[in-house]
């Protein structure tokens, strides 16, 4: 996936600032944090969004959340965390390549929607 932005972070070819790594995932500080904590948790390989998982991707998905909790703690938001996974048009997702959102810090982040 020469063309996605998180295939070229994880096969090192654009830098990012790593809090963790092991044989399927990947996290990274946000580049344009929304929050004191701002992490973006990937999947290595190449899944487009939540709208394109299949069963074979569970053990995957549940592993991004399970080191959400761990990166949060380490990371300055040790009591509690948001996570947010955009998913498609109406999801707002930019970046085609799933990935979860851990936002958190020292202060609440408020309310998790805007009313339109
Ligand atoms: P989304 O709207 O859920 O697709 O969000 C994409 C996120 O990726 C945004 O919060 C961006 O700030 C973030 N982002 C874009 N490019 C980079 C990059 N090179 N390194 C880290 N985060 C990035
Ligand atoms: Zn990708």
């Amino acid at each position: 996936m020469d063309d996605c932005l998180f295939c070229r972070i994880v096969a090192g070819r654009i830098p990012a600032r790593k809090v963790f790594e092991d044989d399927e995932i990947l996290a990274f500080h946000d580049i344009n944090p929304a929050r004191p904590v701002h992490l973006l948790v990937i999947p290595k390989r190449h899944i487009t969004s939540l709208a394109t998982v299949s069963d074979a991707d569970t053990a995957v998905l549940g592993r991004m959340l399970a080191v959400a909790n761990r990166l949060a703690t380490e990371q300055g938001s040790p009591d509690g965390f948001r996570v947010i996974i955009n998913t498609g048009r109406i999801g707002h997702q930019e970046v085609q390549h799933l990935h979860a959102h851990i936002v958190g810090g020292p202060e609440p982040v408020g309310p998790m929607l805007k009313r339109i």
